[in-house]
């Protein structure tokens, strides 16, 4: 597989120095909230393992590597012979990275009709078990990534577990995912989990206003609330053009039945922001702060048996929403089921909202 180089994130230098001095297993669980460099920091940590510095091979690869040895750039350039990747292929072709080339499948001109599987699948699994069981090629390690470990499924993550526990002569994993609790158990425990923290805000906001000339920090704030924190998911929300505008708009759009700019949204995504949308109302509702929307955008007097079943109806949506549905359609369901659940609560007897 061709990689295209992944750099750190700009806040990661010193999470990077952390690990590498904390992580001490040839078996490594690098979690946190999706979005937030994952695979970044993987990719960094493999670097330094394979790095043939004095200076790294010296510290046992427990340094930064050094960035410009043969190794460091056959790391770059996606032809270290002693590193396999593994991701699953639809976010290979997200990441730019060229997918395909050292697939298993027998037949290649079906592989690139069907859709790129969101799995890591048992084919890769067992070419990494092969790939652990050949000598080292340059004398440093032979390092598996495995990212995001959650996409193994069960016949995959069975597959790796023998050679996880015992990985042959200098074999290191380094597996990386979202939540911890996403990991099959049997997994987890043959791992030295490493938390990464999410960086302060500051320094996100700074880093998007960078990447993103003309955006000012309140909207970088704003969508960054949108995506629940995460760097890497509001850097995703700009490049598909949303804006804080269109966002701050989407509940009093929804209340009014105006299908906005969101309503364009591809419908996965829409689905997720009328959830966040329904979560930040049942806790304004709650009397608690909204955590996606601006607390001004939310309103308090919703009612909450509506808003349960809203949420229903959006758990189901989202079971269906990679169906290559009439997308319209769709949008106009989505959008009634929406006002419906946001208008005020109709007042009772007594005087109390239901
Ligand atoms: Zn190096």
């Amino acid at each position: 597989m061709v990689v295209s180089l992944l750099r750190l994130l700009p806040w990661q230098d010193g999470v990077l120095r952390e690990a590498l001095g904390r992580l001490t297993s040839s078996a490594v669980l690098v979690h946190g909230q999706p979005g937030s460099g994952q695979l970044e920091l993987a990719l960094a940590v493999a670097k330094a393992w394979l790095c043939e510095s004095p200076a790294s091979v010296a510290a046992s690869g427990a340094v930064p590597a050094c960035g410009h040895c043969p190794a460091c750039h056959l790391v770059d350039t996606g032809y270290h012979p002693d590193l396999k990747v593994l991701v699953p292929e639809a976010m290979q072709a997200s990441l730019g990275w060229d997918f395909g080339a050292d697939e298993a499948d027998a037949d290649k001109g079906e592989a690139k009709k069907r859709k790129p599987s969101q799995e890591i699948k048992v084919d890769a699994i067992r070419q990494a078990v092969t790939f652990c069981q050949s000598t080292v090629s340059r004398d440093r390690a032979k390092v598996v990534l495995i990212h995001p470990a959650d996409r193994m499924n069960t016949v995959s993550a069975n597959t790796l577990l023998k050679t996880l526990e015992e990985p042959p002569g200098r074999v290191r994993f380094l597996l990386s995912c979202g939540s911890i609790d996403d990991i099959l158990p049997t997994v987890r425990s043959r791992c030295q989990a490493w938390h990464l923290p999410l960086p302060e805000g500051g320094a996100v906001l700074d880093w998007l206003c960078t990447a993103h000339p003309g955006l000012s920090a309140s909207d970088a704030r704003v969508l960054l609330a949108a995506a629940g924190g995460s760097p890497q998911g509001a850097a995703e929300l700009l490049r598909l053009g949303w804006t804080a505008a269109a966002w701050q708009r989407l509940p009093k759009d929804v209340a009014g039945g105006v299908a906005g700019a969101w309503a364009g949204w591809p419908l996965p995504l829409l689905v997720d922001a009328l959830q966040k949308l329904c979560h930040d109302l049942a806790r304004a509702n709650a009397g608690g702060t909204a955590r996606f929307f601006p607390a001004e955008a939310v309103p308090a007097d919703t009612s909450l048996p509506r808003l349960t079943a809203w949420a229903a109806e959006l758990r189901q949506a989202r079971r269906h929403a990679d169906h290559p549905w009439n997308a319209g359609l769709k949008v106009e369901s989505l959008l009634f089921q929406a006002r419906r659940a946001v208008q005020p609560a109709p007042p009772v007897l007594g005087g109390k909202r239901a």
